[in-house]
Protein backbone atom coordinates (compact mmCIF):
# COMPACT_ATOMS: atom_id res chain seq x y z
CA UNK A 1 0.00 0.00 0.00
CA UNK A 2 1.09 3.46 -0.86
CA UNK A 3 0.00 6.83 -0.26
CA UNK A 4 -0.15 9.02 -2.94
CA UNK A 5 -1.56 12.95 -3.91
CA UNK A 6 -2.91 13.13 -6.89
CA UNK A 7 -2.73 16.31 -8.72
CA UNK A 8 -5.42 17.31 -11.98
CA UNK A 9 -4.47 20.70 -14.04
CA UNK A 10 -7.03 22.90 -15.76
CA UNK A 11 -7.26 20.95 -18.72
CA UNK A 12 -7.83 17.42 -16.59
CA UNK A 13 -10.63 18.95 -15.22
CA UNK A 14 -12.30 21.08 -18.28
CA UNK A 15 -16.05 20.37 -17.80
CA UNK A 16 -18.22 17.30 -16.03
CA UNK A 17 -16.81 14.57 -18.67
CA UNK A 18 -13.05 15.35 -17.85
CA UNK A 19 -13.71 14.81 -13.87
CA UNK A 20 -15.40 12.27 -14.50
CA UNK A 21 -12.41 10.31 -16.22
CA UNK A 22 -10.40 12.09 -13.28
CA UNK A 23 -12.18 10.49 -11.13
CA UNK A 24 -12.29 7.10 -12.42
CA UNK A 25 -8.48 7.39 -12.61
CA UNK A 26 -8.47 8.46 -8.47
CA UNK A 27 -10.80 5.17 -7.71
CA UNK A 28 -8.58 3.15 -9.52
CA UNK A 29 -6.35 4.35 -7.11
CA UNK A 30 -7.65 4.16 -3.83
CA UNK A 31 -9.16 -0.08 -5.39
CA UNK A 32 -5.41 -1.07 -5.54
CA UNK A 33 -5.42 -0.61 -1.83
CA UNK A 34 -3.71 3.28 -2.20
CA UNK A 35 -4.49 6.17 0.55
CA UNK A 36 -5.67 8.67 -1.54
CA UNK A 37 -5.49 12.70 -1.57
CA UNK A 38 -6.68 14.78 -4.95
CA UNK A 39 -5.85 18.22 -5.52
CA UNK A 40 -7.22 19.78 -8.13
CA UNK A 41 -7.20 23.09 -10.42
CA UNK A 42 -10.18 25.12 -11.59
CA UNK A 43 -11.62 24.13 -15.02
CA UNK A 44 -9.01 25.27 -17.81
CA UNK A 45 -10.02 29.08 -18.47
CA UNK A 46 -11.59 29.86 -15.93
CA UNK A 47 -8.62 31.51 -13.33
CA UNK A 48 -8.09 33.52 -16.63
CA UNK A 49 -12.58 34.75 -17.15
CA UNK A 50 -12.06 35.52 -13.03
CA UNK A 51 -8.75 37.38 -13.46
CA UNK A 52 -11.01 39.54 -16.43
CA UNK A 53 -13.55 40.32 -13.65
CA UNK A 54 -11.36 41.79 -11.35
CA UNK A 55 -9.24 44.10 -14.23
CA UNK A 56 -13.36 45.24 -15.44
CA UNK A 57 -14.37 45.89 -11.73
CA UNK A 58 -10.90 48.38 -11.59
CA UNK A 59 -7.70 47.96 -13.30
CA UNK A 60 -5.84 48.64 -9.70
CA UNK A 61 -7.71 46.25 -7.65
CA UNK A 62 -6.89 45.05 -4.17
CA UNK A 63 -5.22 42.13 -4.22
CA UNK A 64 -6.84 40.31 -0.91
CA UNK A 65 -10.15 40.62 -2.83
CA UNK A 66 -9.08 39.42 -5.83
CA UNK A 67 -8.00 36.33 -3.76
CA UNK A 68 -11.32 36.04 -2.77
CA UNK A 69 -12.87 36.40 -6.44
CA UNK A 70 -10.11 33.63 -8.13
CA UNK A 71 -10.01 31.31 -5.38
CA UNK A 72 -13.71 30.18 -6.18
CA UNK A 73 -12.68 28.52 -9.50
CA UNK A 74 -11.01 25.28 -7.44
CA UNK A 75 -14.43 25.62 -5.23
CA UNK A 76 -16.44 24.56 -8.18
CA UNK A 77 -13.64 21.68 -8.87
CA UNK A 78 -13.15 19.90 -6.08
CA UNK A 79 -16.88 19.57 -5.09
CA UNK A 80 -17.49 18.13 -8.56
CA UNK A 81 -14.98 15.78 -8.10
CA UNK A 82 -16.34 14.59 -4.53
CA UNK A 83 -19.51 13.83 -6.28
CA UNK A 84 -18.47 12.12 -9.30
CA UNK A 85 -16.12 10.20 -6.63
CA UNK A 86 -19.29 9.61 -4.50
CA UNK A 87 -21.29 8.32 -7.54
CA UNK A 88 -18.90 5.84 -8.35
CA UNK A 89 -19.01 4.39 -4.60
CA UNK A 90 -16.16 5.88 -3.61
CA UNK A 91 -16.21 7.57 0.30
CA UNK A 92 -14.77 11.41 -0.45
CA UNK A 93 -15.06 14.81 0.89
CA UNK A 94 -13.80 18.34 -0.27
CA UNK A 95 -11.64 20.26 2.14
CA UNK A 96 -11.49 23.87 1.02
CA UNK A 97 -8.16 25.86 2.11
CA UNK A 98 -9.26 27.56 5.21
CA UNK A 99 -11.06 24.45 6.61
CA UNK A 100 -7.98 22.47 6.68
CA UNK A 101 -6.79 24.71 6.81
CA UNK A 102 -3.60 25.88 4.42
CA UNK A 103 -1.52 28.68 6.18
CA UNK A 104 0.22 31.05 3.97
CA UNK A 105 2.56 33.75 4.60
CA UNK A 106 3.18 36.83 2.03
CA UNK A 107 1.56 38.62 -0.44
CA UNK A 108 -2.08 38.32 -1.74
CA UNK A 109 -2.22 37.11 -4.83
CA UNK A 110 1.52 34.86 -4.74
CA UNK A 111 1.17 33.75 -0.98
CA UNK A 112 3.34 31.18 0.25
CA UNK A 113 2.74 27.82 2.42
CA UNK A 114 3.73 28.30 5.53
CA UNK A 115 2.22 24.93 7.05
CA UNK A 116 -0.86 22.72 6.54
CA UNK A 117 -2.85 20.65 9.80
CA UNK A 118 -2.83 17.59 8.09
CA UNK A 119 -4.10 15.11 11.14
CA UNK A 120 -7.62 14.96 10.28
CA UNK A 121 -7.19 14.64 6.72
CA UNK A 122 -4.32 11.94 7.41
CA UNK A 123 -7.11 10.27 9.92
CA UNK A 124 -9.82 10.22 7.02
CA UNK A 125 -7.47 8.72 4.51
CA UNK A 126 -7.16 6.06 6.84
CA UNK A 127 -10.40 5.68 7.13
CA UNK A 128 -10.95 5.15 3.17
CA UNK A 129 -12.18 8.43 2.84
CA UNK A 130 -10.69 10.43 -0.40
CA UNK A 131 -9.78 13.79 0.17
CA UNK A 132 -10.41 16.47 -2.61
CA UNK A 133 -8.35 20.00 -2.06
CA UNK A 134 -8.69 22.98 -3.96
CA UNK A 135 -5.21 24.25 -5.07
CA UNK A 136 -3.96 27.44 -5.21
CA UNK A 137 -6.09 28.73 -2.13
CA UNK A 138 -5.09 29.10 1.33
CA UNK A 139 -5.62 31.45 4.42
CA UNK A 140 -3.52 34.23 6.03
CA UNK A 141 -2.78 34.60 9.46
CA UNK A 142 -5.67 37.22 9.76
CA UNK A 143 -7.98 34.51 8.21
CA UNK A 144 -8.40 35.64 4.74
CA UNK A 145 -8.58 33.89 1.38
CA UNK A 146 -5.07 33.61 -0.04
CA UNK A 147 -4.36 32.59 -3.47
CA UNK A 148 -0.62 31.07 -4.56
CA UNK A 149 0.19 33.12 -7.88
CA UNK A 150 -0.38 31.44 -11.26
CA UNK A 151 0.05 27.27 -11.75
CA UNK A 152 -0.43 27.07 -7.72
CA UNK A 153 -2.32 24.00 -7.47
CA UNK A 154 1.37 21.94 -7.95
CA UNK A 155 2.14 24.00 -4.77
CA UNK A 156 -0.73 22.78 -2.81
CA UNK A 157 -0.17 19.44 -4.34
CA UNK A 158 3.56 18.76 -3.16
CA UNK A 159 2.49 20.78 -0.07
CA UNK A 160 -0.26 18.27 0.76
CA UNK A 161 2.23 15.26 -0.14
CA UNK A 162 5.00 16.30 2.24
CA UNK A 163 2.26 17.12 5.17
CA UNK A 164 0.69 13.92 4.72
CA UNK A 165 4.15 12.07 4.24
CA UNK A 166 2.61 10.83 0.75
CA UNK A 167 5.34 7.80 -1.47
CA UNK A 168 4.80 9.91 -4.13
CA UNK A 169 3.03 13.08 -5.78
CA UNK A 170 1.49 12.64 -9.36
CA UNK A 171 1.11 15.76 -11.13
CA UNK A 172 -1.27 14.98 -14.15
CA UNK A 173 -1.64 17.24 -16.56
CA UNK A 174 -1.70 17.77 -20.42
CA UNK A 175 1.35 15.96 -21.62
CA UNK A 176 2.85 13.03 -20.82
CA UNK A 177 6.01 14.17 -19.15
CA UNK A 178 8.91 17.08 -18.56
CA UNK A 179 10.09 17.56 -22.44
CA UNK A 180 13.45 19.48 -23.30
CA UNK A 181 11.05 22.33 -24.78
CA UNK A 182 7.39 23.08 -24.65
CA UNK A 183 5.83 20.35 -26.99
CA UNK A 184 3.37 22.40 -28.07
CA UNK A 185 5.71 25.05 -29.61
CA UNK A 186 8.57 22.21 -31.04
CA UNK A 187 7.39 18.63 -32.40
CA UNK A 188 10.45 17.40 -32.12
CA UNK A 189 11.19 18.14 -28.39
CA UNK A 190 12.00 14.80 -26.73
CA UNK A 191 10.49 13.60 -23.53
CA UNK A 192 12.82 13.08 -20.55
CA UNK A 193 12.54 9.95 -18.31
CA UNK A 194 13.76 12.15 -15.41
CA UNK A 195 14.85 15.71 -14.56
CA UNK A 196 16.78 16.98 -11.24
CA UNK A 197 15.11 18.89 -9.06
CA UNK A 198 17.97 21.81 -9.90
CA UNK A 199 17.29 21.45 -13.40
CA UNK A 200 13.43 21.49 -13.06
CA UNK A 201 13.77 24.69 -10.63
CA UNK A 202 15.34 26.97 -13.26
CA UNK A 203 13.50 25.30 -16.17
CA UNK A 204 9.99 26.12 -14.63
CA UNK A 205 11.41 29.56 -13.04
CA UNK A 206 11.92 31.23 -16.49
CA UNK A 207 9.01 30.22 -17.99
CA UNK A 208 8.67 26.19 -18.90
CA UNK A 209 5.21 26.33 -17.06
CA UNK A 210 4.37 22.66 -16.96
CA UNK A 211 5.24 22.48 -12.68
CA UNK A 212 5.26 25.89 -10.88
CA UNK A 213 8.34 26.94 -9.42
CA UNK A 214 7.82 27.19 -6.06
CA UNK A 215 6.47 23.69 -5.86
CA UNK A 216 9.67 22.36 -7.35
CA UNK A 217 11.61 24.40 -4.71
CA UNK A 218 8.73 23.17 -2.23
CA UNK A 219 9.62 19.45 -3.31
CA UNK A 220 13.49 19.66 -2.80
CA UNK A 221 13.30 20.89 0.36
CA UNK A 222 10.62 18.10 1.90
CA UNK A 223 12.19 15.18 -0.46
CA UNK A 224 8.72 15.30 -1.74
CA UNK A 225 8.82 12.56 -4.83
CA UNK A 226 7.29 14.24 -8.10
CA UNK A 227 6.18 12.24 -11.38
CA UNK A 228 4.97 14.46 -14.45
CA UNK A 229 2.20 12.46 -16.53
CA UNK A 230 -0.68 12.68 -18.25
CA UNK A 231 -4.48 12.56 -17.50
CA UNK A 232 -5.73 11.73 -21.18
CA UNK A 233 -5.13 8.02 -20.96
CA UNK A 234 -7.90 5.45 -21.88
CA UNK A 235 -6.84 2.76 -19.48
CA UNK A 236 -6.66 3.40 -15.19
CA UNK A 237 -4.27 4.96 -13.30
CA UNK A 238 -1.11 3.60 -13.85
CA UNK A 239 -0.21 1.55 -10.74
CA UNK A 240 2.02 2.88 -8.06
CA UNK A 241 4.80 1.03 -9.05
CA UNK A 242 4.98 2.03 -12.28
CA UNK A 243 6.36 5.32 -13.63
CA UNK A 244 5.38 6.41 -17.06
CA UNK A 245 5.71 9.98 -16.94
CA UNK A 246 8.77 11.76 -15.84
CA UNK A 247 10.54 11.56 -12.73
CA UNK A 248 11.70 14.85 -10.84
CA UNK A 249 15.48 13.38 -8.79
CA UNK A 250 18.03 14.46 -7.05
CA UNK A 251 21.19 14.82 -8.35
CA UNK A 252 22.69 11.64 -6.62
CA UNK A 253 19.90 9.79 -7.58
CA UNK A 254 20.52 10.50 -11.19
CA UNK A 255 24.44 10.06 -11.10
CA UNK A 256 23.31 6.45 -9.25
CA UNK A 257 21.23 5.33 -12.85
CA UNK A 258 24.67 5.96 -14.71
CA UNK A 259 22.79 8.07 -17.51
CA UNK A 260 24.72 10.05 -20.33
CA UNK A 261 24.50 13.16 -19.16
CA UNK A 262 23.30 15.92 -21.59
CA UNK A 263 25.10 19.31 -21.39
CA UNK A 264 21.72 21.14 -21.92
CA UNK A 265 18.57 19.72 -20.11
CA UNK A 266 15.93 21.88 -21.94
CA UNK A 267 15.27 25.19 -23.23
CA UNK A 268 12.00 27.36 -21.92
CA UNK A 269 10.36 30.31 -23.39
CA UNK A 270 8.59 33.00 -21.04
CA UNK A 271 6.23 35.55 -22.58
CA UNK A 272 5.08 37.04 -19.56
CA UNK A 273 7.70 39.58 -18.74
CA UNK A 274 7.02 43.25 -19.76
CA UNK A 275 10.32 45.59 -20.54
CA UNK A 276 10.33 49.21 -18.74
CA UNK A 277 12.52 51.72 -19.56
CA UNK A 278 13.11 55.10 -17.86
CA UNK A 279 14.86 57.54 -19.62
CA UNK A 280 17.80 60.17 -18.37
CA UNK A 281 17.75 58.92 -15.12
CA UNK A 282 20.43 61.20 -13.03
CA UNK A 283 23.58 59.14 -13.08
CA UNK A 284 24.53 58.79 -9.06
CA UNK A 285 24.78 56.97 -5.87
CA UNK A 286 21.50 56.38 -4.86
CA UNK A 287 19.20 56.72 -8.08
CA UNK A 288 18.96 52.69 -8.85
CA UNK A 289 17.93 51.87 -5.27
CA UNK A 290 14.73 55.15 -5.66
CA UNK A 291 13.48 52.99 -8.40
CA UNK A 292 14.15 49.75 -7.16
CA UNK A 293 13.11 50.31 -3.86
CA UNK A 294 9.07 51.24 -4.24
CA UNK A 295 8.67 47.78 -6.29
CA UNK A 296 10.49 45.53 -3.73
CA UNK A 297 8.30 47.01 -0.95
CA UNK A 298 5.35 46.09 -3.70
CA UNK A 299 6.88 42.51 -3.95
CA UNK A 300 7.01 42.67 -7.22
CA UNK A 301 9.78 40.58 -8.49
CA UNK A 302 12.69 42.92 -11.15
CA UNK A 303 14.15 40.18 -13.16
CA UNK A 304 16.87 41.97 -15.98
CA UNK A 305 18.57 44.97 -15.47
CA UNK A 306 20.27 47.16 -17.88
CA UNK A 307 22.18 50.83 -16.97
CA UNK A 308 23.11 51.98 -20.39
CA UNK A 309 26.56 53.95 -20.35
CA UNK A 310 25.65 56.86 -18.94
CA UNK A 311 24.77 60.33 -21.27
CA UNK A 312 26.10 63.42 -21.45
CA UNK A 313 24.68 65.50 -18.53
CA UNK A 314 25.00 62.93 -15.81
CA UNK A 315 22.13 60.97 -17.11
CA UNK A 316 21.52 57.48 -18.16
CA UNK A 317 18.78 55.00 -19.03
CA UNK A 318 17.84 52.36 -17.50
CA UNK A 319 15.86 49.45 -18.76
CA UNK A 320 14.55 46.25 -16.53
CA UNK A 321 11.87 43.43 -16.76
CA UNK A 322 8.84 42.94 -14.50
CA UNK A 323 6.25 40.23 -14.50
CA UNK A 324 3.69 41.51 -17.29
CA UNK A 325 0.73 40.93 -14.60
CA UNK A 326 2.80 43.45 -12.40
CA UNK A 327 2.96 45.97 -15.49
CA UNK A 328 0.42 48.34 -14.27
CA UNK A 329 1.30 48.86 -10.34
CA UNK A 330 4.91 49.02 -11.30
CA UNK A 331 4.10 51.94 -13.74
CA UNK A 332 2.21 53.94 -10.54
CA UNK A 333 4.65 52.86 -8.47
CA UNK A 334 6.92 54.34 -10.39
CA UNK A 335 5.16 57.75 -11.38
CA UNK A 336 4.61 58.06 -7.36
CA UNK A 337 8.07 58.17 -7.05
CA UNK A 338 8.98 60.20 -10.48
CA UNK A 339 10.01 63.41 -8.61
CA UNK A 340 12.42 61.31 -6.30
CA UNK A 341 14.63 60.01 -9.23
CA UNK A 342 14.07 62.11 -11.24
CA UNK A 343 13.76 60.32 -14.60
CA UNK A 344 12.28 61.93 -17.75
CA UNK A 345 10.17 59.65 -19.34
CA UNK A 346 8.70 56.24 -18.55
CA UNK A 347 8.43 53.60 -21.78
CA UNK A 348 6.48 50.34 -20.82
CA UNK A 349 6.64 47.55 -23.61
CA UNK A 350 4.93 43.82 -23.65
CA UNK A 351 6.34 42.56 -26.52
CA UNK A 352 9.14 41.14 -25.40
CA UNK A 353 9.70 37.41 -24.15
CA UNK A 354 12.58 35.86 -22.56
CA UNK A 355 14.40 32.79 -24.18
CA UNK A 356 16.43 30.60 -21.70
CA UNK A 357 18.76 27.47 -21.98
CA UNK A 358 19.29 25.72 -18.96
CA UNK A 359 21.58 22.73 -18.02
CA UNK A 360 23.80 21.51 -14.85
CA UNK A 361 26.47 20.67 -17.54
CA UNK A 362 27.15 24.32 -17.49
CA UNK A 363 28.90 24.22 -14.81
CA UNK A 364 31.79 22.81 -16.17
CA UNK A 365 31.71 23.90 -20.00
CA UNK A 366 32.48 27.12 -21.27
CA UNK A 367 31.08 28.33 -24.67
CA UNK A 368 27.01 27.90 -24.05
CA UNK A 369 26.25 30.91 -24.49
CA UNK A 370 28.58 31.90 -27.36
CA UNK A 371 26.48 29.55 -29.04
CA UNK A 372 23.12 30.79 -27.57
CA UNK A 373 24.35 34.09 -29.75
CA UNK A 374 25.75 32.89 -32.43
CA UNK A 375 22.51 30.28 -33.54
CA UNK A 376 19.76 33.71 -33.21
CA UNK A 377 22.40 35.80 -34.95
CA UNK A 378 22.13 33.97 -37.80
CA UNK A 379 18.41 34.03 -37.58
CA UNK A 380 18.38 37.67 -37.30
CA UNK A 381 16.96 37.57 -33.89
CA UNK A 382 18.22 40.72 -31.76
CA UNK A 383 19.11 40.52 -28.23
CA UNK A 384 17.67 43.24 -25.91
CA UNK A 385 19.24 41.82 -22.84
CA UNK A 386 20.70 38.98 -21.23
CA UNK A 387 20.86 37.52 -17.88
CA UNK A 388 23.09 34.34 -16.94
CA UNK A 389 23.39 32.04 -13.35
CA UNK A 390 25.67 28.74 -12.91
CA UNK A 391 23.19 26.90 -14.55
CA UNK A 392 21.34 28.88 -17.34
CA UNK A 393 21.65 31.45 -20.23
CA UNK A 394 18.40 34.05 -20.93
CA UNK A 395 18.01 36.42 -23.39
CA UNK A 396 15.17 39.23 -23.81
CA UNK A 397 14.15 39.60 -27.49
CA UNK A 398 11.11 40.62 -29.40
CA UNK A 399 8.36 38.67 -29.06
CA UNK A 400 7.08 37.71 -32.37
CA UNK A 401 10.49 35.65 -32.82
CA UNK A 402 9.96 33.33 -29.65
CA UNK A 403 8.79 30.59 -31.73
CA UNK A 404 11.53 30.68 -33.47
CA UNK A 405 14.71 31.10 -31.16
CA UNK A 406 13.09 28.34 -29.48
CA UNK A 407 13.34 25.86 -32.44
CA UNK A 408 16.68 27.27 -33.53
CA UNK A 409 18.33 27.21 -30.19
CA UNK A 410 16.82 23.23 -30.05
CA UNK A 411 18.40 21.87 -32.91
CA UNK A 412 21.60 24.29 -32.15
CA UNK A 413 21.45 22.35 -28.73
CA UNK A 414 21.42 19.11 -30.27
CA UNK A 415 17.83 18.78 -28.79
CA UNK A 416 15.95 17.69 -31.72
CA UNK A 417 14.40 13.91 -31.34
CA UNK A 418 15.61 11.69 -33.94
CA UNK A 419 12.90 10.71 -36.45
CA UNK A 420 11.88 7.53 -36.45
P1 LIG B 1 -2.04 22.15 -15.93
O1 LIG B 1 -3.30 22.87 -16.31
O2 LIG B 1 -2.20 20.67 -15.94
O3 LIG B 1 -1.42 22.67 -14.69
P2 LIG B 1 -0.15 23.66 -17.51
O4 LIG B 1 -0.75 24.28 -18.71
O5 LIG B 1 0.08 24.51 -16.33
O6 LIG B 1 -1.03 22.40 -17.14
O7 LIG B 1 1.23 22.94 -17.88
C1 LIG B 1 1.27 21.99 -18.93
C2 LIG B 1 1.77 22.68 -20.19
O8 LIG B 1 3.12 23.09 -20.01
C3 LIG B 1 1.85 21.79 -21.42
O9 LIG B 1 0.62 21.76 -22.09
C4 LIG B 1 2.95 22.42 -22.23
O10 LIG B 1 2.43 23.20 -23.30
C5 LIG B 1 3.67 23.35 -21.26
N1 LIG B 1 5.11 23.15 -21.20
C6 LIG B 1 6.02 24.16 -21.25
N2 LIG B 1 7.25 23.68 -21.20
C7 LIG B 1 7.16 22.33 -21.11
C8 LIG B 1 8.12 21.29 -21.03
N3 LIG B 1 9.44 21.52 -21.02
N4 LIG B 1 7.67 20.01 -20.95
C9 LIG B 1 6.34 19.75 -20.94
N5 LIG B 1 5.39 20.71 -21.03
C10 LIG B 1 5.78 21.99 -21.11
N1 LIG C 1 -6.16 27.76 -11.48
C1 LIG C 1 -4.90 28.40 -11.14
C2 LIG C 1 -4.25 28.99 -12.36
O1 LIG C 1 -4.76 28.89 -13.44
C3 LIG C 1 -3.97 27.49 -10.41
C4 LIG C 1 -3.52 26.28 -11.19
O2 LIG C 1 -4.19 25.85 -12.12
O3 LIG C 1 -2.47 25.71 -10.84
O4 LIG C 1 -3.23 29.61 -12.26
MG1 LIG D 1 -0.15 24.30 -14.28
Amino acid sequence: MARIVMKFGGTSMAGTERILKVADLVRAQQLRGHEVAVVVSAMAGETDRLINFCREASWLYDPAEYDVVVASGEQVTSGLLAIALQALGAKARSWLGWQLPIRTVEAHAKARVDSIDADALIAEMQQGVIAVIPGFQGMSDDGRITTLGRGGSDTSAVAVAAAVKADRCDIYTDVDGVYTTDPRIVAKARKLRHVTYEEMLELASVGAKVLQTRSVGLAMKEGVRIQVLSSFIDDDAPAADSLPGTMIVSDDELEGMDMERQLITGIAHDKNEAKITLTRVPDKPGAVADIFGPLAQAAINVDMIIQNVGRDKGETDVTFTVPAADLARSLDLLEAAKEKIGFNRIIPDTNVAKISVVGVGMKSHAGVAAKMFKALAERGVNIIAISTSEIKVSVLIEEDYTELAVRVLHTAYGLDAVEA
